[in-house]
Parts: structure tokens; C-alpha cells; sequence
């Protein structure tokens, strides 16, 4: 502890009322690149992506009712929304979050989490990883822990690769696993077109199947060659691509017809992440309602978003 006495913080025979709820927004992303450089001895993929924040989000509202001293937090999750089968206990993202935040800063209470599920999940979109560092962020405001961005990235590193990004979102160059982070300047002038087919895909099953030995290529995206390229985005010749679509897309015609068709009409098309959503990408001032209609007459979730500058966001502020 901080050497201060807890009578001073308020804390009475190791209780201390709270009541404080806050709500936050939860981004989804999309990879405008995803380069896959080498599979490491750990079974990890070293990546070279550039990450972009977008204007979906779930929503979520957490509560701190009570903190207490020297024993363990009780969580509580609730799970609403039009998405389906996220799961509403101890395997969801949020409450691995909301646990871990409480082990690593030595703080602990009741906390209820609601969560409203906006963003397809297993789509590659990041939906998990944003709720989960939502809760960090909550929980930081909450406890009044005070960490800072870097120190929030570390430990949402620890929840899954792309947890770190949605600490500060907006365009980001990721590394490593895609937990190293470098910002990028914010893309403007686009708008993106989300269409998320009644397909799921498991991403480490996706990764799993790609064939790269050990052999190590070397990185391409250098911020000196990107930063230039992304002030003309979106452009038909931006380099940037998906590795994944090699082992996605032959398997998948449906989704591959979906790619091919978007590259119709979009500047560019791909597919995010590990999938199934696909994206295409069109100048802001395009209409795009028919085109959209179309896909959602068909069935799939679409949605016309623009590029979000920030990461998860806390709404009360
Ligand atoms: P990634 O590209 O990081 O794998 P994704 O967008 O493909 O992410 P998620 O939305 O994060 O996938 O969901 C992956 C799986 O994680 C889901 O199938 C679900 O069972 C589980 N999960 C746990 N917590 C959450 C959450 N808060 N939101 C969505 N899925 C969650």
C-alpha cells in the first residue's frame, strides 16, 4: 500500500461505500494492413499492422459499489444488446479485466459491469479486446489508481494482443505480437463499410494455418515509409494488405465473392483481422445507402462508419 492510513481514505473496519458509476465507449478497429513476419518458439505470430479505431462501439457502464481491504472482489456482469452469444461470466473479456486490474493494483470491492454488445463478435473487429480495456480504464478512474496510458497498455497486454490498442486508439503502427505501439497520424476523408457475414472464425485457428516455418521476413512498414502513404488515404495504391486473406479466402467463397465485390466499388476492400467481418473503404462524401441496403437486405450486418481519433472514451466526462 501507499503508506497512507486507510481511516484516512475513508475506509471504515476495511469498507469503504462507494457508488460511483461511470460510462465508457468501446471502439471497434479495423487493419488497414496486417503483415504476418514470423511465427515465434511461443506459438505467437510476430505482426506488423496498422490498427484504425471506427465509430462502432458497445457500450458499457461500470459501478463500483463498495471497496474493501484483503479479500477478493466480487464481479458481476450482465451482457444486453442485438449481438448474441458473448458470454455473460467469467470468461468474458471484461470480467478478466476487471480481475486482473484488481490483482495487479492491490484494490478490491463489488463492481458490476453491463454491457451493451454493438460489435460482432469473433470478427475481427476487436470487440472483446476493447470492453476488456474499457474496464481497465474504468477501473483506473474508479479506484482513482492514476496510471497512465503506458502503464494501462502493459496490463491489457497481459488480456489478449490487442487489448493495448484501444487504450489510445485512433491510427496506430502495431509490432511484436501487436502489442508495441506507435501512433500514427489519424486517417481523414474516408468512411468504411463493415459487412460482417453469419460466419465465425476463431483467430487462432486462422493464424494456425498459415505456413511460415520459423523463417523471419523483414519488417516493410517503417513509420517513414507509412506516414506519407496515409496523409493521401485512401488511395488505390495504398501497399497495405491482409496476410490472413491466404488462408481466410480460399475456403471461404462466399466471403471471398464479398472482397471482390467490394473492391467494385470501394477505393480499397479487405478482410479484418482474422475475420469473417470484411471492410471496404470510400471517400467521405460518397453516399453510400444503396450500397449498403443491398448487403443488409441479404442478410449481413453492415454498418457506414468513420474513422474514430481516439480509443475507448469515458461518455460522463
Ligand atoms: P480478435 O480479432 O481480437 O480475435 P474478434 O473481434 O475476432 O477479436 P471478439 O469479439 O473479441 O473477437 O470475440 C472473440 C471471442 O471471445 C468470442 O467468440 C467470445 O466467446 C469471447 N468473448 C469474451 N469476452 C467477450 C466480449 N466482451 N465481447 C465479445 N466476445 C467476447
Amino acid at each position: 500500500m501507499n503508506g497512507k492510513s486507510r481511516a484516512d481514505d475513508g475506509f471504515v473496519g476495511g469498507r469503504k461505500p462507494v457508488g460511483e458509476r461511470l460510462r465508457l465507449r468501446a471502439p471497434a478497429k479495423l487493419n488497414l494492413h496486417l503483415e504476418v513476419l514470423r511465427k515465434r518458439h511461443d506459438g505467437y505470430h510476430e505482426i506488423e499492422t496498422v490498427l484504425q479505431a471506427v465509430q462502432l462501439f458497445d457500450t458499457l457502464e461500470v459501478t463500483l459499489d463498495e471497496q474493501w481491504l484483503g479479500r477478493a472482489p466480487e464481479i458481476a456482469i450482465e451482457v444486453g444488446g442485438p449481438v448474441r452469444g458473448v458470454p455473460a461470466d467469467e470468461t468474458n473479456l471484461c470480467w478478466r479485466a476487471a480481475r486482473l486490474f484488481c490483482e495487479k493494483q492491490h484494490v478490491s470491492g463489488r463492481l458490476r459491469l453491463a454491457l451493451q454488445k454493438e460489435i460482432p463478435a469473433a470478427a475481427g473487429l476487436g470487440g472483446g479486446s476493447s470492453d476488456a480495456a474499457a474496464v481497465l480504464v474504468a477501473c483506473n478512474r474508479l479506484f482513482g489508481t492514476r496510471l497512465d496510458p503506458v502503464d494501462l497498455e502493459k496490463m491489457g497486454a497481459e488480456l489478449g494482443a490487442d487489448v493495448p490498442f484501444f487504450v489510445r486508439g485512433g491510427t496506430m503502427l502495431g509490432r511484436g505480437i501487436g502489442t508495441i505501439l506507435t501512433p500514427l497520424p489519424t486517417v481523414h476523408n474516408c468512411q468504411f463499410l463493415i459487412i460482417k457475414p453469419a460466419l465465425n472464425l476463431n483467430t487462432s485457428e486462422v493464424y494456425g494455418r498459415l505456413n511460415l516455418g520459423l523463417t523471419v521476413q523483414s519488417p516493410k512498414a517503417s513509420i517513414a515509409v507509412i506516414k506519407p502513404i496515409l496523409a493521401r488515404f485512401p488511395q488505390k495504391t495504398w501497399p497495405g494488405f491482409n496476410r490472413l486473406e491466404d488462408v481466410v479466402l480460399p475456403g471461404q467463397p462466399g466471403l471471398q465473392r464479398l472482397v471482390l465485390d467490394l473492391r467494385e466499388t470501394a477505393v480499397l476492400a479487405m478482410l479484418s483481422g482474422s475475420g469473417s467481418a470484411v471492410f471496404g473503404v470510400f471517400p467521405a462524401d460518397r453516399d453510400l445507402a444503396q450500397i449498403a441496403g443491398g448487403y443488409s437486405e441479404a442478410g449481413l450486418f453492415v454498418r457506414v462508419v468513420g474513422p474514430h481519433p481516439g480509443g475507448v472514451e469515458i461518455m460522463d466526462d
